[in-house]
């Protein structure tokens, strides 16, 4: 089992979370944010939801050669930093690419994909990874 997905009911639970851009944007400054947020860098307290477009830039990555034991059917594989359009920033994997085809500012958008699966007989799960627009 896996710590963040140990179990059916918990993998549902989250599933909105891994599924979908889900954020949340100040309704006084409209300083968006990606992980929820309980004060605004404004000082306010009111949000509303926003679901991102998914569309950003790469702004660093790098190949990974150790993955978590989650992630380890995937070695190597490549993680970014995305800078989403409206703003927020998050790790993520880059996917469909060579490495030799990255570069800092390639244009990327995100993509529903399989993560990885709980043993043979087990879950499957999926999530969001993104791939460079060309
Ligand atoms: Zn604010």
């Amino acid at each position: 089992m896996f710590r963040d997905f140990n179990s059916p009911v918990s993998a549902w639970r989250n599933s909105e979370q891994r599924y979908t851009l889900n954020g949340m944007c100040c309704i006084v400054c409209n300083l968006a944010y990606y992980a929820k947020q309980y004060v605004c860098e404004c000082g306010s307290s009111q949000f509303e939801a926003v679901v991102f477009s998914g569309k950003g830039t790469v702004l660093s990555f790098t190949e990974v050669h150790v993955p978590s034991i989650e992630f380890y059917s995937l070695d190597p594989y490549i993680l970014a930093l995305v800078q989403l359009v409206e703003g927020p920033r998050l790790l993520a994997q880059i996917t469909d690419v060579a490495l030799a085809d990255m570069f800092i500012g390639a244009p990327v958008e995100s993509v529903f994909r399989r993560y990885f699966s709980d043993g043979d007989g087990g879950l499957i799960y999926y999530g969001i990874k993104f791939i460079l627009v060309r």
